[in-house]
Protein backbone atom coordinates (compact mmCIF):
# COMPACT_ATOMS: atom_id res chain seq x y z
CA UNK A 1 0.00 0.00 0.00
CA UNK A 2 1.30 2.96 -1.10
CA UNK A 3 0.95 6.18 1.36
CA UNK A 4 0.75 9.88 0.24
CA UNK A 5 1.72 12.62 2.64
CA UNK A 6 4.23 15.37 1.62
CA UNK A 7 5.08 18.19 4.49
CA UNK A 8 5.03 20.92 1.88
CA UNK A 9 1.40 20.35 1.63
CA UNK A 10 -1.21 23.29 2.82
CA UNK A 11 -3.93 22.39 4.65
CA UNK A 12 -6.69 21.95 1.97
CA UNK A 13 -4.55 19.45 0.01
CA UNK A 14 -3.79 17.72 3.05
CA UNK A 15 -7.53 17.10 3.74
CA UNK A 16 -8.16 15.94 0.60
CA UNK A 17 -4.67 13.32 0.28
CA UNK A 18 -3.42 13.13 3.08
CA UNK A 19 -2.80 9.78 4.74
CA UNK A 20 -4.22 8.07 1.48
CA UNK A 21 -2.74 4.34 1.23
CA UNK A 22 -4.00 2.80 -2.04
CA UNK A 23 -4.46 -0.96 -2.42
CA UNK A 24 -2.93 -3.20 -5.58
CA UNK A 25 -6.36 -2.03 -6.97
CA UNK A 26 -5.15 2.13 -7.68
CA UNK A 27 -8.82 3.06 -5.95
CA UNK A 28 -9.08 6.69 -6.15
CA UNK A 29 -11.77 6.71 -2.81
CA UNK A 30 -10.28 5.52 -0.29
CA UNK A 31 -11.33 2.05 0.39
CA UNK A 32 -13.20 0.88 3.29
CA UNK A 33 -11.60 -2.11 4.99
CA UNK A 34 -14.81 -3.93 7.42
CA UNK A 35 -12.51 -6.39 8.68
CA UNK A 36 -11.82 -7.59 12.07
CA UNK A 37 -9.22 -9.53 11.57
CA UNK A 38 -5.90 -10.05 9.09
CA UNK A 39 -4.48 -13.34 7.58
CA UNK A 40 -0.60 -14.20 7.75
CA UNK A 41 1.43 -16.08 5.06
CA UNK A 42 2.93 -17.99 7.98
CA UNK A 43 3.01 -18.69 11.43
CA UNK A 44 6.35 -17.12 11.40
CA UNK A 45 4.88 -13.74 10.06
CA UNK A 46 2.10 -14.21 13.02
CA UNK A 47 4.61 -14.61 15.33
CA UNK A 48 7.19 -11.66 13.90
CA UNK A 49 3.96 -9.26 13.93
CA UNK A 50 3.00 -9.86 17.51
CA UNK A 51 6.55 -9.08 18.41
CA UNK A 52 6.43 -6.07 16.33
CA UNK A 53 4.05 -4.54 13.51
CA UNK A 54 5.22 -2.52 10.63
CA UNK A 55 3.47 0.47 9.30
CA UNK A 56 1.44 -1.09 7.02
CA UNK A 57 0.80 -4.11 9.03
CA UNK A 58 -2.27 -4.85 11.41
CA UNK A 59 -3.52 -7.63 13.84
CA UNK A 60 -6.91 -7.14 14.87
CA UNK A 61 -9.78 -3.95 14.42
CA UNK A 62 -9.27 -3.16 17.91
CA UNK A 63 -6.07 -2.49 17.43
CA UNK A 64 -5.68 -1.10 14.12
CA UNK A 65 -7.11 -1.47 10.77
CA UNK A 66 -5.99 0.60 7.11
CA UNK A 67 -9.13 2.82 6.89
CA UNK A 68 -8.63 3.96 10.28
CA UNK A 69 -5.39 4.50 10.10
CA UNK A 70 -5.75 6.76 6.49
CA UNK A 71 -8.25 8.69 8.56
CA UNK A 72 -5.45 9.23 11.76
CA UNK A 73 -3.17 10.11 9.29
CA UNK A 74 -5.13 12.76 7.74
CA UNK A 75 -6.24 14.27 10.59
CA UNK A 76 -3.08 14.14 12.41
CA UNK A 77 -1.68 16.10 9.59
CA UNK A 78 -3.62 18.93 9.48
CA UNK A 79 -3.60 19.23 13.07
CA UNK A 80 0.33 19.56 12.60
CA UNK A 81 0.66 16.45 15.10
CA UNK A 82 3.08 13.25 14.71
CA UNK A 83 0.48 10.73 15.29
CA UNK A 84 -3.80 10.28 16.02
CA UNK A 85 -5.72 7.79 17.33
CA UNK A 86 -9.08 7.53 16.28
CA UNK A 87 -12.54 6.59 18.57
CA UNK A 88 -15.89 5.42 18.78
CA UNK A 89 -17.10 9.00 19.75
CA UNK A 90 -15.92 12.53 21.27
CA UNK A 91 -16.61 10.88 25.02
CA UNK A 92 -14.25 8.07 24.48
CA UNK A 93 -11.36 9.96 22.88
CA UNK A 94 -11.71 12.68 26.21
CA UNK A 95 -12.32 9.44 28.81
CA UNK A 96 -9.41 7.21 26.96
CA UNK A 97 -6.81 10.69 26.92
CA UNK A 98 -7.59 11.38 30.57
CA UNK A 99 -7.81 7.71 31.97
CA UNK A 100 -4.18 6.65 30.26
CA UNK A 101 -2.59 9.91 31.56
CA UNK A 102 -3.85 9.73 35.26
CA UNK A 103 -3.64 7.96 38.14
CA UNK A 104 -4.93 7.86 41.67
CA UNK A 105 -3.07 10.71 43.68
CA UNK A 106 -2.57 12.93 40.71
CA UNK A 107 -4.06 16.36 40.27
CA UNK A 108 -6.10 18.16 37.25
CA UNK A 109 -6.91 21.29 36.72
CA UNK A 110 -9.89 21.85 34.57
CA UNK A 111 -11.89 25.17 33.13
CA UNK A 112 -15.37 25.23 34.73
CA UNK A 113 -17.13 25.78 31.75
CA UNK A 114 -17.21 21.83 30.52
CA UNK A 115 -19.02 19.73 28.30
CA UNK A 116 -21.65 17.81 31.16
CA UNK A 117 -20.30 14.20 30.12
CA UNK A 118 -16.92 15.74 30.09
CA UNK A 119 -17.59 17.16 33.73
CA UNK A 120 -18.99 13.64 34.40
CA UNK A 121 -15.89 12.03 33.45
CA UNK A 122 -13.27 14.07 35.71
CA UNK A 123 -15.35 14.54 38.58
CA UNK A 124 -17.62 10.92 39.04
CA UNK A 125 -15.16 8.71 36.85
CA UNK A 126 -11.76 9.89 37.82
CA UNK A 127 -12.75 11.32 41.16
CA UNK A 128 -13.62 7.75 41.97
CA UNK A 129 -10.01 6.43 41.47
CA UNK A 130 -8.61 9.10 43.56
CA UNK A 131 -7.46 11.69 40.98
CA UNK A 132 -8.47 15.17 42.70
CA UNK A 133 -9.85 17.68 40.53
CA UNK A 134 -9.86 21.55 40.80
CA UNK A 135 -12.17 23.88 38.83
CA UNK A 136 -11.33 27.32 38.00
CA UNK A 137 -12.81 29.97 35.67
CA UNK A 138 -10.62 29.13 32.52
CA UNK A 139 -11.13 32.63 31.46
CA UNK A 140 -8.92 33.90 34.42
CA UNK A 141 -5.14 33.49 33.77
CA UNK A 142 -4.67 34.03 37.50
CA UNK A 143 -7.22 31.60 38.38
CA UNK A 144 -4.90 28.96 36.10
CA UNK A 145 -1.67 30.18 37.97
CA UNK A 146 -3.18 29.76 41.48
CA UNK A 147 -4.66 26.01 40.86
CA UNK A 148 -1.77 24.49 38.75
CA UNK A 149 0.80 22.74 41.30
CA UNK A 150 3.76 20.79 41.41
CA UNK A 151 2.19 18.16 41.57
CA UNK A 152 -0.52 18.68 39.20
CA UNK A 153 -0.31 15.88 36.08
CA UNK A 154 -2.84 17.63 33.39
CA UNK A 155 -4.98 19.95 32.74
CA UNK A 156 -7.66 20.18 30.63
CA UNK A 157 -10.21 22.62 28.96
CA UNK A 158 -12.14 23.28 26.33
CA UNK A 159 -10.68 26.12 23.96
CA UNK A 160 -13.74 27.64 23.39
CA UNK A 161 -16.67 26.62 25.47
CA UNK A 162 -20.18 25.11 24.98
CA UNK A 163 -22.79 27.02 24.99
CA UNK A 164 -21.07 29.94 26.39
CA UNK A 165 -18.46 30.38 24.22
CA UNK A 166 -15.81 31.56 26.79
CA UNK A 167 -12.49 31.83 24.83
CA UNK A 168 -9.67 30.26 27.01
CA UNK A 169 -5.79 32.38 27.15
CA UNK A 170 -4.07 28.75 25.76
CA UNK A 171 -0.61 30.23 25.81
CA UNK A 172 -0.83 30.96 29.05
CA UNK A 173 -2.17 28.01 30.62
CA UNK A 174 0.36 25.97 28.45
CA UNK A 175 3.14 28.31 29.71
CA UNK A 176 2.04 27.84 33.12
CA UNK A 177 1.12 24.07 33.01
CA UNK A 178 4.52 23.07 31.40
CA UNK A 179 6.48 25.08 34.21
CA UNK A 180 4.66 22.12 36.38
CA UNK A 181 5.21 19.90 34.44
CA UNK A 182 2.03 19.01 33.42
CA UNK A 183 0.26 17.87 30.21
CA UNK A 184 -2.35 20.20 28.42
CA UNK A 185 -5.30 18.51 27.17
CA UNK A 186 -7.61 20.69 24.76
CA UNK A 187 -10.83 19.56 24.01
CA UNK A 188 -11.38 20.82 20.56
CA UNK A 189 -14.71 20.27 19.45
CA UNK A 190 -15.94 24.04 19.21
CA UNK A 191 -12.54 25.93 17.83
CA UNK A 192 -13.13 23.26 14.61
CA UNK A 193 -9.72 21.15 13.20
CA UNK A 194 -10.22 23.85 10.50
CA UNK A 195 -9.27 26.80 12.77
CA UNK A 196 -7.28 25.33 15.60
CA UNK A 197 -4.22 26.52 16.83
CA UNK A 198 -3.79 23.71 19.84
CA UNK A 199 -0.83 21.96 18.88
CA UNK A 200 0.27 25.37 17.55
CA UNK A 201 0.12 26.96 21.01
CA UNK A 202 1.62 23.78 23.05
CA UNK A 203 -1.18 21.74 23.80
CA UNK A 204 -0.02 18.12 24.15
CA UNK A 205 -2.88 16.39 23.36
CA UNK A 206 -5.65 17.78 21.31
CA UNK A 207 -9.09 16.02 21.39
CA UNK A 208 -12.27 16.15 18.96
CA UNK A 209 -15.49 14.74 18.71
CA UNK A 210 -15.39 14.20 15.15
CA UNK A 211 -19.10 13.67 15.37
CA UNK A 212 -19.30 17.71 15.17
CA UNK A 213 -16.96 19.51 11.86
CA UNK A 214 -15.51 16.34 10.59
CA UNK A 215 -18.68 14.44 10.19
CA UNK A 216 -20.64 17.44 9.72
CA UNK A 217 -23.20 16.11 8.32
CA UNK A 218 -25.47 14.35 11.17
CA UNK A 219 -24.43 10.95 10.36
CA UNK A 220 -21.40 9.38 12.39
CA UNK A 221 -20.48 9.72 16.17
CA UNK A 222 -16.24 9.36 16.31
CA UNK A 223 -13.67 10.85 18.23
CA UNK A 224 -10.07 11.36 17.39
CA UNK A 225 -6.84 12.26 19.73
CA UNK A 226 -4.03 14.05 18.18
CA UNK A 227 -0.38 14.10 19.58
CA UNK A 228 2.94 13.03 19.78
CA UNK A 229 3.94 9.36 18.78
CA UNK A 230 5.36 8.98 22.20
CA UNK A 231 1.97 9.75 23.93
CA UNK A 232 -0.33 8.36 20.93
CA UNK A 233 1.43 5.07 20.11
CA UNK A 234 2.14 4.85 24.17
CA UNK A 235 -0.43 5.28 26.67
CA UNK A 236 -3.42 6.29 24.62
CA UNK A 237 -2.88 3.11 22.19
CA UNK A 238 -2.24 0.59 24.84
CA UNK A 239 -5.51 2.18 27.15
CA UNK A 240 -7.78 2.71 23.89
CA UNK A 241 -7.22 -0.74 22.04
CA UNK A 242 -7.18 -2.67 25.55
CA UNK A 243 -10.41 -1.55 26.63
CA UNK A 244 -12.34 -1.27 23.05
CA UNK A 245 -12.78 2.54 22.28
CA UNK A 246 -10.96 2.02 18.43
CA UNK A 247 -13.68 3.50 15.88
CA UNK A 248 -15.37 1.82 13.40
CA UNK A 249 -13.78 1.52 10.31
CA UNK A 250 -16.79 2.68 8.44
CA UNK A 251 -17.30 5.60 10.25
CA UNK A 252 -13.34 6.49 9.65
CA UNK A 253 -14.32 6.26 6.18
CA UNK A 254 -17.56 8.34 6.56
CA UNK A 255 -14.86 11.09 8.43
CA UNK A 256 -12.33 10.65 5.21
CA UNK A 257 -14.81 11.72 2.70
CA UNK A 258 -15.46 14.49 5.59
CA UNK A 259 -12.25 15.60 5.72
CA UNK A 260 -12.49 16.36 1.99
CA UNK A 261 -15.27 18.75 2.40
CA UNK A 262 -14.70 19.75 6.06
CA UNK A 263 -12.41 23.30 4.85
CA UNK A 264 -14.77 24.61 2.89
CA UNK A 265 -18.23 23.43 4.72
CA UNK A 266 -16.00 24.83 7.57
CA UNK A 267 -15.09 27.96 6.45
CA UNK A 268 -18.78 29.06 4.69
CA UNK A 269 -20.20 27.82 7.87
CA UNK A 270 -17.91 30.70 9.49
CA UNK A 271 -18.95 33.44 7.60
CA UNK A 272 -22.08 32.64 7.89
CA UNK A 273 -21.94 32.86 12.01
CA UNK A 274 -20.18 35.99 11.49
CA UNK A 275 -22.85 37.63 9.24
CA UNK A 276 -25.57 36.62 11.01
CA UNK A 277 -24.24 37.30 14.60
CA UNK A 278 -23.49 41.13 13.20
CA UNK A 279 -26.90 41.45 11.77
CA UNK A 280 -28.05 40.23 15.28
CA UNK A 281 -26.64 43.08 17.05
CA UNK A 282 -28.74 45.45 19.19
CA UNK A 283 -31.84 43.39 18.01
CA UNK A 284 -34.37 44.79 20.54
CA UNK A 285 -35.72 41.31 20.97
CA UNK A 286 -32.07 40.39 22.65
CA UNK A 287 -29.61 41.11 25.06
CA UNK A 288 -26.21 40.04 23.95
CA UNK A 289 -25.02 38.35 21.05
CA UNK A 290 -22.06 36.61 21.65
CA UNK A 291 -19.72 35.52 18.85
CA UNK A 292 -15.83 35.61 19.07
CA UNK A 293 -15.47 37.49 16.13
CA UNK A 294 -17.81 40.60 17.62
CA UNK A 295 -15.73 43.47 18.91
CA UNK A 296 -18.68 42.78 22.36
CA UNK A 297 -17.42 39.42 22.98
CA UNK A 298 -15.34 39.50 26.48
CA UNK A 299 -12.12 37.89 25.22
CA UNK A 300 -12.44 39.23 21.37
CA UNK A 301 -8.86 40.39 21.71
CA UNK A 302 -7.88 37.02 22.58
CA UNK A 303 -9.73 35.17 20.66
CA UNK A 304 -8.44 36.91 17.32
CA UNK A 305 -4.84 36.63 17.88
CA UNK A 306 -5.48 32.95 18.43
CA UNK A 307 -7.56 32.53 15.40
CA UNK A 308 -8.91 33.70 12.51
CA UNK A 309 -12.42 33.34 13.01
CA UNK A 310 -15.20 32.82 15.48
CA UNK A 311 -16.62 29.44 14.56
CA UNK A 312 -19.85 28.39 13.24
CA UNK A 313 -21.43 28.77 16.52
CA UNK A 314 -22.75 31.82 18.19
CA UNK A 315 -24.69 32.04 21.58
CA UNK A 316 -28.55 34.75 21.81
CA UNK A 317 -30.08 35.85 25.20
CA UNK A 318 -33.59 36.60 24.44
CA UNK A 319 -35.34 38.83 26.55
CA UNK A 320 -38.17 37.15 28.45
CA UNK A 321 -36.58 34.06 29.61
CA UNK A 322 -37.36 30.65 28.74
CA UNK A 323 -40.80 31.47 27.63
CA UNK A 324 -39.88 33.74 25.52
CA UNK A 325 -37.24 31.14 24.44
CA UNK A 326 -39.32 28.93 23.23
CA UNK A 327 -41.89 30.72 21.23
CA UNK A 328 -38.74 31.71 19.34
CA UNK A 329 -37.58 28.46 18.22
CA UNK A 330 -41.20 27.23 17.56
CA UNK A 331 -41.49 29.77 15.62
CA UNK A 332 -38.49 28.74 13.91
CA UNK A 333 -39.24 27.41 10.26
CA UNK A 334 -35.85 26.03 8.90
CA UNK A 335 -33.63 25.80 11.73
CA UNK A 336 -34.27 22.94 13.65
CA UNK A 337 -34.56 22.07 17.73
CA UNK A 338 -32.26 19.88 18.46
CA UNK A 339 -28.47 19.57 20.64
CA UNK A 340 -25.59 18.62 18.73
CA UNK A 341 -23.96 21.50 16.53
CA UNK A 342 -21.78 21.94 13.63
CA UNK A 343 -24.37 20.45 11.25
CA UNK A 344 -25.12 21.24 7.64
CA UNK A 345 -28.23 22.03 8.84
CA UNK A 346 -28.54 25.02 11.35
CA UNK A 347 -29.52 23.62 14.67
CA UNK A 348 -31.06 25.67 17.47
CA UNK A 349 -30.73 24.57 21.17
CA UNK A 350 -31.79 25.61 24.36
CA UNK A 351 -29.19 24.36 26.74
CA UNK A 352 -31.03 25.55 30.27
CA UNK A 353 -34.08 22.58 29.59
CA UNK A 354 -31.73 19.81 27.48
CA UNK A 355 -28.34 19.97 27.17
CA UNK A 356 -27.78 21.37 30.59
CA UNK A 357 -30.72 20.51 32.64
CA UNK A 358 -29.34 18.47 34.90
CA UNK A 359 -26.89 21.10 36.32
CA UNK A 360 -27.80 23.08 39.94
CA UNK A 361 -29.18 26.01 39.03
CA UNK A 362 -26.30 27.88 40.96
CA UNK A 363 -23.96 26.30 38.29
CA UNK A 364 -25.99 27.51 35.53
CA UNK A 365 -26.02 30.92 36.61
CA UNK A 366 -21.96 30.91 37.48
CA UNK A 367 -21.41 29.58 33.69
CA UNK A 368 -24.05 31.68 32.50
CA UNK A 369 -26.76 29.36 30.70
CA UNK A 370 -29.86 31.68 31.64
CA UNK A 371 -33.60 30.87 30.45
CA UNK A 372 -33.11 33.21 27.86
CA UNK A 373 -29.94 31.47 26.38
CA UNK A 374 -29.91 29.87 22.50
CA UNK A 375 -27.10 28.10 21.15
CA UNK A 376 -27.27 28.49 17.12
CA UNK A 377 -25.36 26.03 15.27
CA UNK A 378 -24.88 27.97 11.81
CA UNK A 379 -25.27 25.27 8.70
CA UNK A 380 -24.95 25.70 5.29
CA UNK A 381 -28.04 27.40 4.29
CA UNK A 382 -27.61 30.42 2.61
CA UNK A 383 -27.10 32.66 5.14
CA UNK A 384 -29.62 35.47 3.92
CA UNK A 385 -32.72 32.37 4.65
CA UNK A 386 -31.59 31.76 7.66
CA UNK A 387 -31.52 35.64 9.06
CA UNK A 388 -34.95 36.01 8.10
CA UNK A 389 -35.82 32.71 9.48
CA UNK A 390 -34.79 34.30 12.82
CA UNK A 391 -35.81 37.84 12.26
CA UNK A 392 -39.18 36.32 11.56
CA UNK A 393 -39.43 33.98 14.90
CA UNK A 394 -37.87 37.17 17.31
CA UNK A 395 -41.21 38.91 15.93
CA UNK A 396 -43.09 36.08 16.74
CA UNK A 397 -42.02 36.14 20.10
C1 LIG B 1 -19.98 16.80 21.43
C2 LIG B 1 -18.87 17.05 22.36
C3 LIG B 1 -18.23 16.01 23.05
C4 LIG B 1 -18.70 14.58 22.93
O1 LIG B 1 -18.61 14.09 21.66
P1 LIG B 1 -19.42 12.76 21.18
O2 LIG B 1 -18.90 12.51 19.83
O3 LIG B 1 -20.87 13.14 21.24
O4 LIG B 1 -19.09 11.70 22.16
C5 LIG B 1 -17.20 16.32 23.89
N1 LIG B 1 -16.78 17.59 24.06
C6 LIG B 1 -17.36 18.62 23.41
C7 LIG B 1 -16.87 20.00 23.64
C8 LIG B 1 -18.42 18.39 22.55
O5 LIG B 1 -19.01 19.41 21.93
Amino acid sequence: MAKTRNPSWNARTVAVHGGTRRSQYGEVSEALYLTQGFVYPTAEAAEARFVKSGDDEFIYARYGNPTNRMFEDRIAAIEGTEDAFACTSGMAAVNGALMALLKAGDHVVASRALFGSCLYVLEDVLGRFGVEITLVDGTDNAAWDAAIRPDTRAVFLEAISNPTLEVIDLAHVVSVAHANDALVVVDNAMATPTFSYAARLGADLVVYSTTKHVDGQGRMLGGVICGSRALIRGPIEAYLKHTGGAINPFAAWTHLKGLETMDLRVRAQAAAALQVAEALQGHEKLGQVRYPQLPSHPQHAIAMQQAESGGTVLALEIKGGKQAAFRFLNALQIILISNNFADAKSIATHPATTTHQRLPQAQKDQLGISDGLIRLSIGLEDPRDLLADIQGALAAI
